[in-house]
């Protein structure tokens, strides 16, 4: 037997426990290693039945009687009592009727769960329970307890990974041993020794720490790895024209606010080189990113370059060049403006290719299709990247094998990276932060309405609307569905339409709306022709309809924190105060994550609480890549990720070659691979 002997080979596990363990994603002894408890019961601390105190006991006691018996509605509980030398203690169980069998009578056992008050008295609340023979003699121990499925129990697994634990001593170490030394690191062998058999929670926060650190440690240097090979490739390099930059800015209807002004001085200063530029730009809605994309697009266009801007959606594409077209008009730049959508009619798109291929379009705007699409560009230097995080190496390299160089590229994002993802995963983009937003903006005001409170904030809705102003419902989905208790767009539509608001304008916009229709539907809003649009997050990004001064999203529960941000950065975009109503369907939901929105205007805070809450997936859609398939580490843990990073850092620092740690090496090219994709 070895590590990457399949379960089904240890003794005891036949093909239906074999199978069960598949379920948990385990089918070889290393699989099985690697499946780190989900946390633990202590025995190690043992209190004495005349001592306890409100909150989490372990007590070592005989029980003396147990029975169980049906309340009221269906409801089982089962009451035990547990005797040590100091006195007695009731055991308590809610729908658990195999307890009462389970328990032996005269026994002794490790009981361990909550002290506290129910039903007038205090007892121990739900406990796990362990014979206490079955635990190693003498020894008050720490059992870890592993995420279980019907039929495989923690107890089982434990006893199985007692006969892989001799095995633990052959692993083989992956990481460098300065790496150990310098970060006071257990061995990988004795870190899964201890995390599976703790002594100690000493012990067992060793191990927790050099198992995060692995995490941590491959997708930094991987992302750091991503970052150096892109480095080593040949863009074309864009002088700094101060003449022109002056005349773009003379032009504009404002004066630049200082984060747009070190963003673009830090963009002039990365596409001079002849490295390419790999620079994200995080700025809130509204922050005004679109003027520093387009004084970098100036500066390369100006030198008979091709800029491509690609947005998310075509919506956004045909806002941009709008946008763009109008603020290169004064330098005579309009005429390169050239955009390609798959909505425009094939004579359209002909012409658009035409002015690629010979050049004339100096500025194309477009979704992703445009560098999947089979375009002829002539001299592609900078590349820009409307609310997506990351521009693959791989999709980079493809754009290289065209033109003969690595474009640069600039990536702009309203979304905030917490500090502890930018390290990581996003390692290899250099970040810049826009602060500061144009003064004249004011907050937009958030409030949680309730239910009971609908047909008053209509009333007010409506004296908005009275006034001209227009407004956007947000749902989270698109017809109903039986398993979420959400309000769909459909619902609203009808709700909208039929009750309060029938006397209004309505437009109706989703994801599974032709382009045209969205198109039309999107510009009519504009135009003012609808005063109401119900849409799903479709419009989430980007759009500026600066007449829009009301938000309400409807079941605001289902989005995360970052996205009801950029939905309320939507609205209060002109002269008028904005107003966000989150209309929960529910009052039965804990409210805290919602008040967060309401007491709080900072884009990056939200980001870093909905990390804390939700987790890394559910705020970047992250987690399908598999690339944060995290079983240990936590990416809220700054102490993990500093460390973790720097020795990323040393390692690329001190040219360490990857091929010398095979295993390392394993994991990080399927990082790289994962991430590479977008
Ligand atoms: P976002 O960062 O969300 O992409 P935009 O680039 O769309 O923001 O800018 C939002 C609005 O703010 C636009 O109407 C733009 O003209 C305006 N704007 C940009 N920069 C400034 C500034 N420095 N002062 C005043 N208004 C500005
Ligand atoms: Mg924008």
């Amino acid at each position: 037997m070895n590590l990457t002997t399949a379960v089904a080979e240890l003794k005891g596990v036949g093909p239906v426990l074999a199978q069960k363990y598949t379920k948990l994603g385990i089918s070889r002894l290393n699989d099985l290693l690697e499946y780190y408890p989900r946390r633990y019961e202590d025995y190690s601390v043992i209190t004495s039945t005349n001592s306890l105190r409100p909150g989490p006991v372990t007590i070592k006691a005989r029980v003396v009687s147990a029975s169980g018996r049906y309340v009221r509605r269906g409801m089982h509980i089962t009451e035990a009592i547990a005797s040590d030398e100091h006195g007695s203690v009731r055991l308590v169980w809610f729908n658990q009727p195999y307890r009462e069998k389970a328990l032996k009578k005269q026994q002794i056992y490790f009981i361990s769960g909550n002290y506290e008050l129910g039903r007038g008295r205090f007892s121990i609340m739900n406990p796990s329970v362990e014979l206490a023979t079955d635990m190693p003699a003498n020894v008050a121990r720490i059992l870890p307890v592993y995420r279980e499925t019907k039929g495989l129990d923690s107890r089982q697994i434990r006893k199985d990974l007692l006969q892989v634990k001799d095995m633990i001593c052959s692993i083989e170490e992956p990481l460098p041993k300065w790496v150990l030394s310098q970060y006071a690191l257990l061995p990988l062998k004795q870190a899964l020794l201890q995390i599976h058999f703790p002594e100690t929670t000493r012990q067992l926060e060793e191990a927790r720490l050099r198992l995060s650190f692995d995490e941590v440690f491959r997708l930094s240097l991987a992302s750091q790895l991503n970052k150096q090979e892109v480095k080593q490739e040949n863009a074309i390099s864009i002088p700094f024209d101060e003449k022109l930059a002056q005349l773009f800015v003379k032009h504009l209807p404002f004066s630049l606010t200082d984060g747009q002004r070190i963003s673009i001085w830090k963009i002039y200063q990365d596409i001079a080189k002849a490295q390419p530029m790999n620079r994200l730009i995080e700025g809130d809605v509204g922050s005004g990113k679109t003027v520093v994309a387009a004084m970098g697009a100036i500066m390369a266009i100006s030198k008979n370059h091709q800029v491509a801007l690609m947005a998310p959606t075509e919506l956004l594409a045909r806002q941009h060049a709008t946008t763009l077209y109008t603020l290169l008009k004064p330098l005579g730049y309009d005429s390169t403006v050239t955009l390609l959508v798959g909505s425009m009619t094939t004579l359209q798109k002909k012409k658009a290719r035409a002015a690629i291929s010979s050049g004339k379009a100096g500025l194309i705007v477009g979704t992703q299709a445009l560098i999947q699409d089979d375009i002829d560009m002539r001299s592609l230097a900078l590349i820009i990247i409307d609310e997506q995080h990351r521009f693959g190496v791989e999709q980079r390299k493809t754009l290289m094998a065209k033109a003969g160089h690595m474009p640069h590229v600039l990536s702009l994002t309203a979304t905030p990276i917490p500090r502890s993802l930018a390290l990581t995963l996003y390692g290899e983009l250099d970040i810049t932060a826009l602060k500061d937003k144009p003064a004249k903006r004011q907050p937009i005001i958030t409030d949680i309405i309730f239910p009971g409170d609908k047909m008053k904030i209509y009333e007010e809705i409506e004296r908005e609307l009275s006034a001209g102003r227009q407004m956007f419902m947000v749902c989270p989905s698109i017809i109903d569905s039986d398993s979420l208790e959400t309000i769909s767009v459909e619902t609203a539509y009808k709700e909208l339409t039929e009750g309060f608001f029938k006397h209004r304008r309505i437009g109706l916009l989703h994801g599974k709306l032709k382009n045209e229709e969205k198109q039309s539907i999107m510009q009519k809003f504009l135009n003012k022709e609808l005063d109401i649009l119900v849409s799903t997050t479709v419009i989430e990004v980007g759009v500026d309809v600066p007449n829009a001064t009301v938000m309400v999203v409807r079941s605001p529960e289902r989005f995360g924190l970052a996205q009801l941000h950029q939905l309320r950065g939507r609205v209060g975009r002109g002269d008028h105060q904005g107003r966000c109503y989150l209309l929960i369907e529910k009052t039965d939901l804990p409210l805290s994550r919602l008040k967060a929105l309401v007491s709080s205007n900072d884009g990056f805070k939200l980001a870093e609480l909905d990390l804390e809450l939700r987790g890394p997936g559910a705020i970047y859609g992250t987690a399908q890549h598999g690339a944060l398939d995290l079983r240990i580490a936590n990416l809220a843990d700054v102490t993990l990720i500093t460390k973790a990073t720097s020795a990323a850092k040393a390692f690329i620092s001190k040219k360490e070659d990857l091929s010398a740690y095979p295993i390392l090496e394993k994991h990080i090219k399927k990082i790289m691979r994962v991430t590479n994709l977008n």
